[in-house]
């Protein structure tokens, strides 16, 4: 009898951020299919003798081909293996689950999905932002910085969404800050918007940056992986008050030490997260 693949959100790298059910699955999967974002700390989490294959993108090498990964799930739900197929994040959104699904449906292989913590989220914990603030925003859109995978269609008009109060949560978005902007910019983004950079997020290393899309520029983009949110939310956030006041000129929030000196701020930021909050 065939196996079974589940294809399985591992979040965005905090184990804690796992569901019950990955976890679960996890533990008694025969054999794991997982991708490099997704931390050791996890996989150390499946069976000692599971079979482990990093199908994921290696420093420099070619990552493994698609259609490889599709050979090898089938095969090992075919050898009556529980494989666990594992991404980072959740397994829909940006994770090529679709073609992996259409391939699964093909072979016959039963499959199942599990949600995951997909990025944009932690980021918005990470820094506390909203990212449906009632009276700033009321839509979001999840859009990849990585404007090749947009098959030649058209940039959408990100001026208007903007205006009328969407969110954008930028995945991908590359470690070239002007190229970066410069594409935002040719989308309609007007400079003076508002934006984080949250790079690892939910990890020990996290980095929270709080600037506007003409600063980014300014900024090293060069810790991977990185959610770019934009839009009037991320002046909202409070995780780094005194850069977020010299930016938007807003005032004191209520509650807070004015005193507090900008290192001051940025240590008790650091000790709090374990990560750091960069001033761009
Ligand atoms: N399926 C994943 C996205 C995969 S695409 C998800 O749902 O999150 C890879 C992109 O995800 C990275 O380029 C980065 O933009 C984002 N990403 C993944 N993990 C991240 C993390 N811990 N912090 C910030 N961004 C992350």
């Amino acid at each position: 009898m065939n196996g079974k693949v589940y294809l399985v959100g591992a979040g965005p790298g905090d184990p804690e951020l796992l569901t019950l059910k990955a976890h679960r699955l996890l533990r008694r999967a025969d054999a794991v299919l997982h991708d490099d974002l997704v931390s050791p700390q996890i996989l150390s989490l499946a069976q000692e003798n599971a079979l482990r294959y990093d199908v994921g993108k290696r420093c420099g090498q070619k990552s493994t081909r698609q259609e490889a990964i599709h050979f090898l799930m089938i095969e090992l739900a075919r050898q009556g293996l529980n494989v666990v197929r594992l991404k980072g994040g959740d397994p829909m959104i940006f994770g090529r689950a679709g073609e992996e699904i259409r391939a699964l449906r093909e072979a016959g292989i039963e499959f199942e999905i599990v949600p995951g913590v997909t990025s944009a989220l932690a980021a918005a914990a990470a820094a506390e932002i909203s990212l449906t603030m009632r009276d700033t925003a009321s839509s979001l859109l999840i859009m990849t910085g990585h404007f090749a995978e947009m098959h030649d269609r058209p940039l959408p008009d990100l001026r208007a969404l903007l205006a009328s109060g969407t969110t954008i949560a930028l995945y991908m978005p590359g470690t070239d800050a002007r190229e970066t902007v410069n594409r935002l910019a040719a989308a309609g983004v007007a400079r003076h918007t508002p934006c984080a950079l949250v790079a690892r997020a939910s990890t020990a290393s996290q980095q929270i940056t709080i600037t506007t899309v003409k600063e980014l520029e300014q900024s090293k983009m060069q810790t991977k992986p990185a959610i770019l949110i934009v839009g009037d939310v991320a002046r909202l956030s409070q995780r780094d008050k005194l850069r977020v006041e010299n930016l938007f000129h807003s005032a004191v929030l209520p509650g807070e030490d004015a005193r507090l000196s900008t290192e001051g701020l940025v240590a008790k930021e650091t000790s709090r997260a374990n990560g750091t909050v960069n001033h761009a």
